[in-house]
């Protein structure tokens, strides 16, 4: 390994070799001149990077250079016998963390290590000084590297193997690193997963499952992580089983090198562990409350989780392969079982010297070790040498290379993200409840409605009764009354026949009398006229009667029919506020659940960050299709808009809750987004009524999400012409003009500057005021509005251009007698490269015309021309701008008058 090194043993003086005084303070590091590496990890002493809350502001990184520790194995049988009259080669001075390594018996070089370990460190020592500060910083959510290194028979599989099942003193760090991992996680909210894997003549062996013996590698192109997609993961929940997965390895190593003939110190051993943790407090109140959704639907945030890679790497014996092929190897496998070793020494060279290539991609274990040398882990190496003087060059070669490796800085990376899977997961959960809830008022509403028929009908029936009985007793008091008033009848009546038969004879008696008969004619006539009085008053009660029964009757219809209407208004009343918020349930389900979607798009599309933003995403750039989004959600949109209806939704533009008419329109503009929807939307009258809401609503956030939706719908012809028929121009600029919000103003914007683009639409749209409207809204100053502007204008001045060229128009540009110049001419330069480009085009689209020319030069539009034509860094603006320079005789005649040398 040593020739393999450019600044080998013949040029020390570049090594930390240290022919100097040493300072007594042990932990000085004279001879690295980077930064010192922190003794214990990142959460102990490193200021900069102190809790876990600091550092997840800080993604810059912190500086890490490699630690590496020394190893020393005490002398094994035979070296005692065969070395017995030999002193060892090494020296150790751990107190200086030096080590001597012996030319000869009058000569020795000293070097300098982050960690001497003698022959009598224990395996605990050797975890805590070596492994534990990375194992601490995985837990802390950057990756990490334990790598051992050394020639075969040094103790790099003692320093890392050891299950210590029979004597718990002897485990390895791979153990060790477990235990700690496990007690620093909570497995309620964290994961631990493992790969094991052996890496021999460049193929990658899955130590977990033998059949897979070809792993390849995977690397993100965009942020360069390396993974191994066909490697078995397995979830570890508890120590013993991590200890039986390690022995299952062993076993499959053991078997797989027999039958390929190979010894395991020929090969690589790589554990991965993943962890993952969920950072607790990052966490915005999910409130799964029902009853507080629209509350909800704003405050729901992804969780963070910190996703770290714990690598140990047990690498093949550092000693030099007989080339000669005295293993039973051809040279060329003898170079191939070499390649990833000595890969790793050329890509430790060039990272110690700072070279500016790296050779990592020469072999699979530089690939796949890339984020551990001068990448974002952080990275502790232990070199493990003999004492045998016999194998001192060996053992330099060792040394050196762990003189190299303290040379690397890495720049530790906190590997944090938003969880977008489980806020997926979370958003589905609540959607079942919105759902479910739904379902619960559905029927609750149903079963109150069929309360409320039947009181309805009890109370009818009750009624009819009541009447019934007064009825009855009514009928029955008169019936008494008037057989009481024939019974008098009867008596006056006998009274009077009594009476009439004393008088009849007397009559016969006194026959002569004439003074009786006279007295007799007189009572006679006083019966007749008091019959007649009885007849008289037994009419008038049978009528009062007839009519008291008539009223009653009367009374009966009225009553019930008054019952039956206070009913009915009781019922509608009360169906029309359960559909209503049935409605505004519906409103916000679909919303969550296009929320939804869109988290699950993003997430497919592995982007993260921004959190969907719902209307910030209504941007005029079209957003793209659902086509990756998962098949439930679809489903459940399909269900919910099949269950909503487009009509009704946008019918609810039009209701009169401000709460149910807000999230319609977002239900509204989110569906138009979609460009599948976009007709249907116009098709059902949206348009319309999205246009109606502008003039109609006084709320901000209606205007700006109306302004959206119009502006999607604005990117088709067809529905431009639509907008500008039904007088949308006019209530653009009146939004406009009256807007104060810059989200606002740059929906307006969008879609005037989308009108802009249609050349149908040229006279109308500025005979309107729009572009005036489009001028007005600079005042707003915001970038985004004002490349929205500049949009519109370079849109407007292209369609004139091409119509101007056609012969369809003649005469100064409309842009120019609407005063757009002067705006033009001072945003032409303007830092924003969005609102530059298009100015630059508008620029040129004007100066194509010679009508435009006077203008243009009066207005120092030609400056900016000129220097368009020089510095614009696009090539395709610059070539134009030139073009219309040279083409036009105006500006040819007023740059020779400037002496502007073109
Ligand atoms: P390597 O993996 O580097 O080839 P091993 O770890 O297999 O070396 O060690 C070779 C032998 O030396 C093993 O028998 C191991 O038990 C023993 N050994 C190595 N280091 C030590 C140590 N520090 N203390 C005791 N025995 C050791
Ligand atoms: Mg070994």
């Amino acid at each position: 390994m040593a020739n393999n090194y450019r600044n080998g043993t013949s040029n020390r003086s570049s090594l930390a070799k240290t022919d100097r005084p040493l300072s007594v303070n042990s932990n000085s590091k004279p001879a690295v001149k980077s930064k010192s590496f922190p003794a214990s990890g990142p959460r102990k002493s490193s200021p900069a990077s102190l809790g876990s809350a600091a550092v997840a502001k800080d993604y810059a990184g912190v500086p890490g250079r490699v630690r590496v520790a020394v190893r020393l194995r005490t002398r094994n049988a035979e070296e005692m016998v065969a070395d017995a009259d030999f002193g060892d080669c090494v020296e150790l001075l751990p107190e200086l963390k030096r080590l001597k390594l012996r030319k000869n018996n009058w000569d020795a070089e000293t070097y300098e290590f982050d960690e001497v370990l003698t022959e009598f460190a224990s395996q605990k020592r050797v975890y805590q000084a070596v492994a534990k500060p990375v194992v601490e910083s995985v837990l802390d959510g950057y990756n990490g590297t334990v790598m051992a290194y050394g020639q075969t028979g040094t103790g790099k599989t003692y320093t890392l193997g050891p299950l210590g099942e029979e004597d718990p003193a002897t485990r390895g760090i791979m153990v060790r690193a477990m235990e700690d991992i496990l007690a620093g996680v909570s497995l309620d909210t964290d994961s631990v997963t493992v790969s094991y894997l052996q890496l021999y003549m460049e193929t990658i062996q899955d130590l977990l499952d033998p059949t897979n013996d070809n792993i390849s590698i995977a690397e993100d192109p965009k942020t360069g992580d390396v993974s191994l997609p066909g490697a078995t993961l397995v979830e570890i929940r508890d120590q013993h089983s991590f200890v039986e997965l390690l022995k299952l390895g062993e076993a499959h190593r053991f078997a797989a090198n027999t039958k390929l003939n190979t010894e395991s110190s020929r090969s690589h051993a790589i554990l991965m562990v993943h962890v993952k943790r969920s950072v607790e407090g990052r966490d915005v109140a999910h409130s799964g409350e029902i009853g507080n959704n629209s509350h909800m639907v704003k405050t729901l945030k992804p969780p963070i989780v910190r996703k770290a890679k714990l690598v140990v790497v047990d690498l093949a014996g550092s000693e030099r392969i007989d080339k000669s092929g005295s293993e039973g190897h051809t040279l060329e496998e003898a170079k191939s079982i070499n390649l990833s070793l000595s890969a790793l020494g050329k890509c430790i060279n060039s990272l110690a010297e700072g070279s500016a290539y790296v050779p990592v991609r020469d072999s699979k274990l530089t690939r796949l070790l890339r984020d551990s040398f001068g990448g974002t882990a952080r990275t502790s190496l232990v070199i493990t040498i003999g004492p045998s003087p016999r194998h001192r060059g060996e053992t330099a070669s060792t040394i050196l290379f762990g003189q190299r490796a303290m040379k690397v800085e890495n720049m530790l990376k906190l590997k944090e993200e938003f969880d977008y899977k489980s806020l997926a997961r979370r958003l589905d959960i609540q959607l079942d409840k919105l759902i479910a809830e739904h379902e619960r008022q559905q029927k609750a509403f149903e079963n109150e409605i069929e309360r409320i028929t039947i009181e309805a009908q009890n109370q009818i029936s009750e009624t009819e009764r009541n009447y019934a009985d007064a009825l009855e007793k009514e009928r029955l008091k008169y019936q008494k009354d008037y057989m009481e008033s024939i019974k008098k009848l009867e008596e006056r009546w006998k009274i009077n026949q009594q009476k009439q038969g004393s008088d009849r004879i007397m009559v016969r008696s006194e026959d002569d009398c004439s003074d009786v008969a006279s007295n007799a004619k007189g009572s006679m006539a006083s019966i007749v006229g008091e019959l007649t009085e009885v007849k008289k008053l037994l009419l008038k009660e049978t009528q009062l009667r007839k009519a008291a029964e008539e009223e009653v009757n009367n009374l009966k219809i009225q009553v019930a029919q008054w019952k039956r209407s206070e009913m009915l208004e009781d019922e509608a009343h009360q169906k029309k506020k359960l559909e209503e918020e049935i409605a505004l349930l519906q409103s916000q389900l679909l919303q969550i659940s296009f929320e939804a979607d869109e988290t699950r798009r993003r997430l497919d599309r592995g982007e993260s960050g921004k959190i969907p933003g719902g209307l910030d995403s209504l941007t005029q750039v079209r957003q793209p299709q659902l086509k990756d989004a998962g098949n439930g959600e679809k489903a459940s949109i399909a269900k919910l808009f099949e269950q909503v209806g487009l009509q009704k939704i946008l019918s609810l533009l039009e209701a009169e809750d401000a709460d149910v008419q807000i999230h319609a329109v977002k239900v509204v503009a989110n569906l138009a987004a979609e460009e599948s929807n976009q007709e249907k939307i116009v098709e059902a009258g949206g348009l319309t009524s999205l246009l109606m809401l502008l003039g109609s609503s006084e709320d901000e956030t209606i205007h700006r999400v109306a302004a959206g939706a119009i502006a999607n719908l604005a990117m088709n012809e067809t529905n431009q012409e639509l907008i500008m028929t039904q007088g949308g121009i006019g209530l653009l600029s009146t939004t406009a003009a009256n807007a104060e919000d810059p989200q606002t103003l740059r929906m307006v914007a969008g879609a005037i500057a989308n009108l802009c683009g249609n050349d149908k639409l040229q006279l109308k749209l500025r005979g309107e005021g729009g572009i005036k409207a489009l001028l007005g809204m600079v005042r707003c100053g915001h970038p985004d509005v004002l490349a929205q502007v500049a949009r519109g204008i370079a849109n407007f001045a292209k369609c004139e251009s091409r119509a101007s060229t056609q012969g369809t128009k003649t005469g100064r540009s409309l842009l120019i007698d609407d005063g757009a110049l002067p705006w033009i001419v001072q945003n032409s330069n303007n830092e924003a490269s969005p609102i530059r480009r298009h100015i630059e085009l508008a620029l040129c689209h004007l100066a194509q015309h010679e009508v435009n020319a006077k203008d243009m030069i009066s207005g120092g539009a030609l400056w900016e021309l000129v220097r368009i034509s020089r510095d614009c860094s696009r090539e395709d603006i610059r070539t134009l701008a030139h073009r219309t320079l040279t083409s036009s005789p105006a500006f040819q005649a007023e740059m020779r008058r400037l002496r502007i040398d073109y």
